[in-house]
């Protein structure tokens, strides 16, 4: 079977390489088709592209839109998304505006908390590209707060936390909306990392399939092995295609490395077999 990883992050939004260095390594790791799935943002995309035609690999345009569903933070992926749909631009735009906002917030509870300058080092460790959690994170890890980006989200950036700051992002009927007039398929990202109940979690993928969506991350770099047997069955419950991806975002990443990356079981239906589905070389 042809190896797909269909979840990575590069510079472009919080990942640590830049998408053609991305490229690499995922030929490197042996990935047949890569999709590069940057946080509400498609500006990685072009270089992308000419970079996965020099190295010969498959290449899928994607995104990872963040949304605000039951007051928690769910993330969708579109993938084989045409990236210069209006609509789609038009959608991320809002949410690259509200991040901006959520980042100073974040700084201004941190300074309360006794730490001051977290914008300003986020913003350098951004390097001009969209400001994350995840660099409010390496801020803290490297002034002392704590001793690694895991502990510093159990002590910082979650409910009940000093640097928490409640997510106002985009409804999940309206992200599917803008990855399906790019001409996308609507994928949702790693499930076992909501804290929905079982109850809330059939809610959402209703909603989600009666809207249009059509995927599930079965395997993901944050999924366990129950977690992966849990998700085939959803999967299959719901009519759900199965997608695969490492949650890549460079050598700092939490997650598993794409080499070790578990194969989707057998028993799933690739999203990659979908009608809509176009390889992309
Ligand atoms: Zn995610
Ligand atoms: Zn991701």
């Amino acid at each position: 079977m042809e190896n797909y990883d269909l979840h990575t992050h590069s510079k472009a939004s919080d990942g640590s390489l830049t998408p053609t260095e991305l490229i690499a390594y995922a030929k490197h790791c042996g990935t047949d088709v890569l999709a590069i799935t940057d946080h509400d943002i498609t500006d990685g995309l072009s270089e992308a592209i000419t970079a996965a035609n020099d190295a010969e690999i498959g290449f899928v345009p994607g995104i990872e839109i963040s949304i605000t569903w039951a007051h928690q933070t769910i993330h969708m992926l579109g993938l084989h998304i045409d990236p210069d749909n209006a609509e789609l631009q038009a959608g991320i735009k809002k949410i690259q505006a509200y991040r901006e906002i959520r980042a100073q917030r974040i700084s201004e509870k941190l300074e309360k908390a006794g730490i001051p300058g977290a914008l300003a080092a986020a913003k350098r460790l951004a390097e001009g590209n969209i400001i994350s959690r995840t660099h409010f994170a390496h801020f803290l890890v490297e002034e002392g707060h704590a001793k690694d980006v895991k502990q510093v989200f159990k002590r910082f950036l979650v409910r009940n936390k000093p640097g928490y700051v409640a997510g106002e992002w985009a409804d999940l009927e309206e992200a599917i909306q803008w990855i399906r007039a790019a001409g996308g398929l609507a994928v949702i990202a790693h499930p076992a990392r909501y804290q929905l109940s079982a109850n809330k979690m059939r809610q959402m993928l209703a909603i989600f399939r009666d809207c249009g969506g059509v995927g599930i991350e079965v395997v993901s770099g944050s999924h366990s092995a129950s977690d992966i047997q849990r998700f085939t069955h959803v999967a299959e419950y719901f009519g759900l295609y199965a997608s695969r991806g490492s949650d890549y975002h460079g050598k700092h990443t939490a997650y598993a490395d794409p080499k070790r990356l578990p194969a989707l079981p057998e028993n799933c239906r690739p999203v990659w077999t979908h009608s809509d589905w176009y390889a992309a070389r």
